[in-house]
């Protein structure tokens, strides 16, 4: 289609012991587009970002970031190439400003359009916040500062973990407000997500778990269809 693809995963597996928690996944990941992983508790989801973070070894399948193989190299060097993890739980440091979490905290350097000033003025939000300490943010402030922090290593993939968990519905909505013009710089972006509307309002495409398998990828769904996804077909809701 013309689509230029930046990470493609293929029949990837991964899992705990004997354990398995990704039985085989293939998805693809266009540039500048916004893909939504959702599932329900245990279906994987978190374990994918693991494995694309270089956080877990898969053991099996392959990963391919703009068409080279990175299935085993090392989350350091994928942070450096552009693959960015905001984890669940938002891990800042408490005793730092907001500022010095942006400035020292970015998991890399990379230049690009994101800097303090860029990203400021994309999320008022934080620049309100700038001088205080981390540790005395409300957890929706916290969490997008850490979404602020990951911008500041200019990504080329975005990797969002449960970015609502916790949140009030008003604060969730702010947050992912800043998406599209995030994805309009060309960024990709992969965000995990237990709230299925939330998670459809904000992406291209959805790619839902279930035990470890894909249950449903694509766009256009109803949500009898993603329900039935989500939960496995049959299961009354
Ligand atoms: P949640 O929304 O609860 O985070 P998830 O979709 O992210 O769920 P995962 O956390 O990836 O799911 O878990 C997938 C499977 O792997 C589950 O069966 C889970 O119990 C198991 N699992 C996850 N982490 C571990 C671990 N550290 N040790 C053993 N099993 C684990």
């Amino acid at each position: 289609s013309g689509k230029e693809i930046v990470l493609e995963v293929q029949q990837l597996r991964a899992g705990y012991g004997e354990l398995p928690a990704l039985r085989g996944i293939s998805l693809r990941l266009e540039r500048g587009e916004t893909l939504a992983v959702i599932g329900a508790n245990g279906a994987g989801k978190s374990t994918l970002l693991k494995t694309l973070a270089g956080q877990m070894a898969p053991t099996g399948g392959r990963i391919l970031y703009n068409g080279a193989d990175i299935t085993r190299m090392p989350a350091h060097e994928r942070a450096r190439a552009g693959i960015i993890l905001v984890p669940e739980g938002r891990r800042l440091f408490p005793s730092l400003t907001v500022e010095e979490n942006l400035l020292v905290g970015a998991s890399t350097k990379r230049r690009g359009q994101w800097d303090l000033s860029s990203v400021y003025a994309l999320m008022p939000l934080v620049a309100e916040r700038r001088s205080r300490s981390a540790g005395d943010l409300s957890g929706g402030e916290r969490q997008a500062t850490a979404i602020a922090r990951a911008l500041m290593s200019n990504p080329e993939v975005l990797l969002l973990d449960e970015v609502s968990l916790g949140l009030a519905p008003a604060v969730i909505g702010q947050l992912y407000a800043s998406l599209p013009e995030i994805q309009s710089t060309g960024t990709s972006i992969l965000v995990v997500e237990q709230d299925v509307r939330q998670a459809l309002a904000v992406s291209d495409e959805v790619h839902c778990l279930l035990q470890g398998a894909t249950s449903l990828a694509g766009s256009g769904f109803t949500m009898d269809e993603i329900s039935a996804a989500y939960f496995g077909a049959g299961v009354a809701h």
